[in-house]
């Protein structure tokens, strides 16, 4: 059974880990190419101007809630959801990959970064079967997709960021043969070691948006004032639904 939830029409499963691994399981029994989006704020507003971007995420398999942002946002409708922190359910994934000795591929980040993440991933897991790994700074989409086709992969991690990931996800999509597919974002820093994840008690407080920006002042950016307007436009609209 499906629970969806919509923020600013943009959907959010409301499902937990172990759930949204039981629709990944049944997808691979059942060799369905399949679409996860990790969904934050930033890609609701972006998908508010964005047709097509705001099309893949209504159109993808399954958007789980990643970002304390989508959880406040569901809590103006009443809802209570813990949401998934995508590096965490990747990580899922990679258990899952093992586990089944399932056919693994990693797109995205530079060079050395998905090349130590690799190391990381083999020093955890031994046995995991990757089939492909590709930094993810290209030019053609149609070699890296022809390549990613060759290697067959039944998981495929693509962390180019937003909206580039879900983009080529979507082409693939047409391409491969039982595939579950996931955009990552910067998950292959974290994997790689050399950019430290926030603390678990700035993940408890919600605050590990504040624990990346101060990490990486660059991030301020595109999060002001995205995110304020977001939690704004969140409210309105939950206002205006009662109303
Ligand atoms: N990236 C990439 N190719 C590009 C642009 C970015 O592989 O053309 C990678 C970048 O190296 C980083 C990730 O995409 O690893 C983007 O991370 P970001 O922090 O923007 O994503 P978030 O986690 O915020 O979604």
């Amino acid at each position: 059974m499906s629970m969806k939830a919509y923020v600013l029409n943009c959907p959010v499963e409301l499902i937990n880990t172990e759930e949204a691994l039981g629709r990944v399981s049944n997808a691979l029994e059942n060799k369905i190419n399949y679409q996860i989006v990790t969904i934050n704020p930033e890609m609701v507003m972006n998908a508010q101007k964005n047709e097509a971007f705001f099309n893949i995420l209504n159109n993808s398999d399954l958007n789980i809630a990643d970002g304390v942002g989508i959880k406040i946002a569901l809590k103006f409708q009443k809802i209570n959801l813990n949401h998934i922190r995508g590096v965490d359910f990747s990580r899922e994934l990679i258990k899952l990959a093992s586990k089944n000795n399932l056919r693994v591929a990693f797109l995205g980040a530079k060079e050395e970064v998905i090349n130590l993440a690799c190391e990381n991933f083999l020093k955890e897991y031994p046995s995991l079967n990757i089939v492909y790994s590709r930094n993810g700074y290209f030019e053609n989409d149609d070699e890296i997709i022809g390549e990613i086709k060759s290697a067959n992969p039944q998981i495929l991690l693509v962390g180019l960021g937003s909206p580039k990931q879900e983009e080529l996800i979507l082409k693939l999509k047409t391409q491969l043969n039982g595939c579950v597919m996931i955009g990552v974002g910067g998950s292959f820093d974290v994997f790689s070691g050399l950019v430290k994840e926030s603390p678990k008690i700035w993940q408890k407080l919600g605050l590990e948006w504040l624990y990346r920006t101060l990490c990486q002042p660059e991030r301020f950016k595109r999060i002001f004032p995205v995110l304020p307007i977001f939690l704004i436009k969140c409210i309105i609209s939950s206002v205006l639904k009662k109303g």
